[in-house]
């Protein structure tokens, strides 16, 4: 299958789109593919120029999701919430971060909960599952990114042990990319399934 082209603004990006902005394949940016920091000034920018184009006499004919228009009305620079009862994760359609961190328990836990000892089935059905999620993970250049890693380190499927540290390696591969903190691997259990030995969490 064709790899969809997905482009992330850099750092440096001064024009058209703040940096961060990851566009998709149809050219308009990915929420799912971007933190809500540069969402959020897209979003703004939209609705600026929504605004300022209804209070003109000509309605707006393109969608508020346009990137370049919208950045080039003017984009707002603020990313904090008007209310501070606002909360995004539980509000608002899924940004990376929350995508991610939601896809990284769910996968975990998973893992976790996989048979000891799985049967033939089982390992089969695991291993089109993950590669199913690899194809449709809708945060695009992850997926990507995920795809790649999966071909160089195959998912182990023969444990329970072994899928949860092979699960625990792909996130700490994309640790590393992000210069986030590596895991302990020893303790995937104890994060995942047991919860710490001072009982915390019972
Ligand atoms: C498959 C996949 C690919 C991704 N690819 C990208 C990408 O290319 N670019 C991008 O910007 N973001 C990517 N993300 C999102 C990114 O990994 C984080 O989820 C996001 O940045 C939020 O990070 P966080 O610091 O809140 O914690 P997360 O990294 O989401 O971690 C959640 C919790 O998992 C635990 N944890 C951390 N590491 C491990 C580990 N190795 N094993 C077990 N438990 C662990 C910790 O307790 C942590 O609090 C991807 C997410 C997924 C699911």
């Amino acid at each position: 299958m064709p790899a969809p082209d997905y482009t992330e603004t850099p750092s440096n990006a001064s024009a058209a789109l703040p940096p961060g902005m990851v566009l998709g394949p149809d050219g308009k940016p990915c929420r799912t593919c971007t933190d809500w920091k540069s969402w959020s000034k897209i979003g703004k920018a939209a609705k600026n120029k929504e605004s300022s184009s209804s209070s003109s006499s000509s309605p707006s004919s393109s969608g508020s999701t346009d990137a370049k228009t919208a950045v080039a009305a003017g984009a707002a620079t603020t990313t904090t919430p008007a209310s501070s009862s606002f909360n995004y994760e539980a509000e608002c359609p899924p940004d990376r971060e929350v995508l991610g961190r939601a896809t990284w328990t769910f996968l975990h836990t998973m893992a976790a909960y996989y048979p000891d000892k799985p049967s033939s089935m089982e390992q089969s059905t695991m291993k089109s599952l993950l590669s199913s999620f690899s194809q449709f993970y809708p945060c695009g250049h992850c997926a990507e990114h995920l795809r790649q890693e999966m071909k160089v380190t195959p998912p182990k499927v023969e444990s329970r042990k072994e899928l949860a540290w092979w699960m625990c390696g792909m996130h700490n591969k994309v640790n590393e990319m992000l210069g986030k903190e590596i895991f302990d691997c020893n303790r995937v259990d104890e994060r995942w399934r047991d919860g710490p030995a001072d009982g915390r969490c019972d």
